[in-house]
C-alpha cells in the first residue's frame, strides 16, 4: 500500500524547504511528504492522489497566499480529503482568520511561524492528529482476516479484542461466505473450532487465546524487567493514570492487563463527563490516548497477561502470572476495577458472545444493521448502550426493572427525544432462549 500522504503548501520558497525538511526527518518513514508552491498545483496532486486510490493524512498550509489564502485552499482540499487534517501556518497577524476557520472549515490546529525548535512545537502537534487521524480514517485493508460465525462467542471474543486496539481485520463469515466455510474447513476441524486467524505472514492461529493473539500482533506481554518501582494491576482509566503520573515522575512501571486497556471505560460509546473534552470522547479513543500517554512515560503495558496471584516478601511485593513468571514490585497497585454483574437467568450463558453481549458491543453493533435490539437495564451504561445501538438498530427497547430510572439526567433526555428507543419499565427478565 502507498504511504499516505503530508501535503506542505506555502508560496515562500525558503519556509516551504523548511518545512518539507522537518516533515521528513520525523514523518518521511511513516508518510509521503508532497510540497507544493501554489495552491493550483496542490490541488492537482491532490486530485491525482485520489484517483490512485491513495490517502492523503494531513495538510500543513501557509494562510497568506498570492493566489487564494490558506483558509481558502483547505475549503477547497477537504472536498477531495474530508478526514485530512488541517493544519494553517500563520503570523501573529492572521490568527483572526484562523479563529474564524476553526468551526467553518474544521481546522484542527493553526500553527505560529517560526515553529522551531520543531520538537516542541510542530511535532507534538502533528504527532496527536496523526495519531487521531490514523484512529479514525479507513485504511485500505492490510492484513489480517477472521473466519468465524456471529453465534461462535470466541469470535467475538477475538474481533472485540481487535476492534478495541484499532487493529483493522477482515471479518469472514462462515454462514455467507464460501470462502471462509473452505478454511474453517481446512484449519478448524471442520467449524469445531472458531475462529480460524490468518495473518499476512502467513501464521494461522485456531481459536487463539487472547495471550496468543496479543503476541502474534506485536503487543508487549512479556515484561522487561525483573524489578519495577510499581507494578499496576489493571489498565483501566484508575490504573492508567496511575502510570502516566508515576512514569512521569521517573519510576519504572509496568501494568498488567489481562484484556485491553480502558477497562469499562473502553465500552463507553460516548463518555461526556471527563474533564478536558467538552464535546465528549468515546472510551476507546480515550484508552488510545492515555495509552500513548503512558508509554511515553516510560511505563510498560504487558497486554492480554493476567495476575493469577500476589504476595509479599518482605519490603516486595510480588506477581504471579498463568505461565508462572514472577514480576516483583517495590510497591504495588491494584487497580483491577469491576467486572459486569452478570445475569444469572436460565439460557444466558449458553448466548453469551452469540446474540447477548455485556457493554454497548461496538463489535457486533453494525451486524445488528435494521434488527430490532433490546438493553436490559436503565441506568447509565444501558442508556449510552442504547444510544449507540440506535445508530443501527431498527429499534431498541430497553427492559427496566423498577418503575423510573437512576441515570444521568442527559442520558434520560437523549433515550427521551429519540424515536428509535421505547422504555418499558417494570419489566424483568425471567429467561433467553434462542
Ligand atoms: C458501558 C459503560 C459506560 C460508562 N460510562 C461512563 C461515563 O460516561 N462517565 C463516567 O464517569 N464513568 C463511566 N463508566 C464508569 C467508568 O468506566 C468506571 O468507573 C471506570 O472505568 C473505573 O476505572 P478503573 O480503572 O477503576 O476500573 P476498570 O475500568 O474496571 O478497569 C480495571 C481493569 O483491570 C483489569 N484487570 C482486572 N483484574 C485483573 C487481573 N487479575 N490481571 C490483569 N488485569 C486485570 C480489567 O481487565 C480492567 O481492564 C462507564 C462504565 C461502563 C461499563
Amino acid at each position: 500500500m502507498a504511504k499516505p500522504v503530508i501535503l506542505a503548501l506555502d508560496d515562500e520558497p525558503a519556509v516551504l524547504n523548511a518545512v518539507e525538511r522537518d516533515l521528513r526527518q520525523k514523518y518521511g518513514r511513516d508518510y509521503r511528504i508532497l510540497k507544493a508552491d501554489n495552491s493550483a498545483a496542490a490541488l492537482d496532486a491532490l486530485k491525482q492522489l485520489q484517483e490512485r486510490g491513495e490517502l492523503a493524512a494531513l495538510f500543513l498550509v501557509d494562510q497568506r497566499m498570492p493566489q487564494i489564502t490558506g483558509t481558502q485552499f483547505l475549503d477547497q482540499a477537504r472536498v477531495i480529503f474530508p478526514d485530512a487534517k488541517k493544519v494553517l501556518l500563520t503570523a501573529y497577524a492572521d490568527t483572526e482568520a484562523a479563529i474564524a476557520s476553526i468551526n467553518r472549515i474544521g481546522l484542527d490546529y493553526y500553527l505560529m511561524k517560526p515553529w522551531d525548535p520543531p520538537s516542541e512545537h510542530l511535532y507534538p502537534v502533528l504527532d496527536d492528529l496523526l495519531e487521531e487521524w490514523k484512529a479514525n480514517s479507513k485504511l485500505p485493508y492490510e492484513g489480517i482476516r477472521v473466519a468465524g460465525t456471529l453465534w461462535s462467542p470466541q469470535s467475538h471474543t477475538v474481533k472485540d479484542f481487535l476492534a478495541r486496539h484499532l487493529i483493522s481485520y477482515q471479518w469472514l463469515d462462515v454462514d455467507k461466505d464460501e470462502q471462509a466455510r473452505a478454511l474453517v474447513d481446512a484449519h478448524g476441524q471442520g467449524g469445531m473450532k472458531l475462529p480460524v486467524v490468518l495473518f499476512p505472514d502467513g501464521t494461522i492461529l485456531v481459536e487463539p487465546s487472547l495471550h496468543d493473539l496479543a503476541k502474534q500482533v506485536g503487543m508487549q506481554t512479556r515484561a522487561e524487567a525483573k524489578l519495577y518501582d510499581i507494578v499496576i494491576v489493571g489498565a483501566g482509566p484508575a490504573g492508567l493514570s496511575a502510570a502516566v503520573y508515576a512514569g512521569s515522575e521517573g519510576q519504572s512501571v509496568v501494568v498488567l492487563e489481562r484484556g485491553v486497556p480502558g477497562g469499562q471505560a473502553g465500552n463507553s460509546p460516548k463518555i461526556e463527563n471527563y474533564l478536558g473534552f467538552p464535546t465528549g470522547i468515546s472510551g476507546m479513543d480515550l484508552a488510545r490516548r492515555a495509552l500513548t500517554q503512558a508509554k511515553r512515560f516510560g511505563a510498560e503495558i504487558l497486554e492480554a497477561t493476567e495476575a493469577k496471584s500476589v504476595h509479599a516478601e518482605g519490603k516486595y511485593h510480588i506477581v504471579t502470572l498463568a505461565d508462572g513468571t514472577e514480576i516483583v514490585g517495590k510497591t504495588m497497585l491494584m487497580a483491577s476495577g469491576a467486572t459486569f454483574r452478570r445475569l444469572g437467568v436460565p439460557g444466558i450463558d449458553e448466548l453469551t458472545g452469540a446474540g447477548v453481549y455485556y457493554g454497548a458491543a461496538f463489535t457486533e453493533a453494525t451486524y445488528y444493521r435494521d434488527q430490532p435490539v433490546f438493553v436490559i437495564g436503565g441506568a447509565n451504561s444501558a442508556g449510552q448502550g442504547a444510544m449507540f445501538l440506535s445508530r443501527f438498530a431498527s429499534q431498541v427497547t430497553m427492559l427496566i426493572r423498577r418503575d423510573s430510572q437512576w441515570s444521568s439526567k442527559y442520558l434520560r433526555d437523549a433515550e427521551e427525544a429519540n424515536p428509535k428507543i421505547e422504555r418499558r419499565f417494570n419489566t424483568e427478565i425471567i429467561e433467553i432462549h434462542g
